[in-house]
């Protein structure tokens, strides 16, 4: 076995019961301690204990930090995590960590490890072997599925495979004992560490109507970019609560709108049909085949690097490490 820290940071698979419902309590130490092989070469850090849905932007440059002090001193980091959230740091990550030379597996699970029938403890062994197996870049290893991290979404609120790779192969499988690589993820080469975001991003996802008024409040949320989940394609309303208009007036505001789709598979395009085409006349940006976590981490890092709506769309539409398909 290579050399592997383990990092904590909460979630269902660190979770024992308490009077008020399950919350994180097990160490990183106890966690491998539950496992039947013998992990003590491996090195362990209590980074947090938390539910994921109280993992922040904050957790997520500690996490990255914390990632980063690994490179030279280990080969592989796993990072066990809430399931809640977990798609959001492993794109976050993805970008903060754009080019990491070694592998960071996260994983969590559906049921707390110390219960008997947990899915934990076999979360938690796949991904130290494809810690093990893996080069570069950030991955999620649940179940006996491996996926590149900017791919990955939680599809399942209790069955035991609850992430799916989005529009993009999963990377391997794991069982017994061994990674059995799928695909090769093309993944960029220099390590750029890059914790500068702004999070001042909100996701509007369009009901039928909806008031355009709401995004004209957005700007006084203190917003500096949005994402909004348009129907199919990205077909939102022109009729009687115009919808094109009330994006023409944050665009012009200079706030950044990215057109994503509700439906979780294949891309997003205002290019086909007249109710869209002139939100590609109004400059909007399109996320192409991005999952909607990649997309608004992937937003709340390019503003952390730029305001200028060109240079905006240009990294938007341009794929970083893995999270798009460019289309020709
Ligand atoms: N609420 C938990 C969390 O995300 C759920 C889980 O880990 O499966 O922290």
């Amino acid at each position: 076995m290579k050399k592997i820290n383990l990092i904590s940071t909460g979630g269902t698979i660190a979770c024992v019961p308490t009077e008020n419902g399950l919350a994180p309590g097990l160490t990183a130490r106890e966690l491998l301690d539950l496992l039947p092989g013998d992990y003590s070469e491996v090195s362990c850090l209590d980074l947090f204990s938390m539910d994921s849905s109280n993992i922040q932007p904050e957790e997520w440059v500690t996490i990255a930090e914390a990632v980063r002090s690994c490179i030279g001193k280990c080969d592989g980091v796993v990072l066990t995590h809430g399931t809640d959230t977990m798609a959001y740091t492993a794109s976050m990550l993805s970008f903060m960590l754009a080019g990491i030379p070694i592998p960071v597996v996260l994983t969590g699970a559906q049921f707390p490890a110390a219960y008997p029938d947990s899915d934990g403890r076999r979360n938690l062994e796949n991904a130290l072997i494809a810690a093990n197996s893996l080069t570069g870049g950030v991955y999620i290893c649940f179940g006996n599925s491996l996926m590149l991290g900017c791919r990955a979404v939680k599809t399942r609120t209790t069955s035991l495979n609850a992430f799916e790779s989005i529009n993009y192969p999963y990377v391997g499988t794991v069982s017994d004992g061994r990674m059995f690589t799928l695909y090769n993820p093309v993944l960029p080469s220099g390590f750029n560490f890059s914790t500068d975001i702004d999070a001042n991003v909100a996701l509007i996802k369009l009901i039928p109507g909806m008031s355009p008024h709401m995004l004209d409040l957005l700007p006084d949320c203190d917003i500096h970019g949005v994402v909004v989940e348009g129907f199919g394609l990205g077909g939102m309303h022109s009729i009687r609560r115009n919808h094109l208009e009330a994006i023409r007036r944050l665009m012009e505001k200079g706030i950044p709108v990215v057109l994503t789709s509700q439906c979780l598979y294949e891309q997003s395009s205002p290019d086909i049909y007249e109710v869209s085409r002139p939100l590609r006349d109004l400059g909007i940006i399109s996320a192409g085949d991005m999952t909607t976590e990649a997309a608004i981490t992937k937003l709340m890092w390019v503003l952390g690097r730029t305001k200028n709506m060109q240079v905006v769309r240009m990294l938007m539409q341009k794929n970083l490490v893995g999270e798009l398909t460019e289309l020709g």
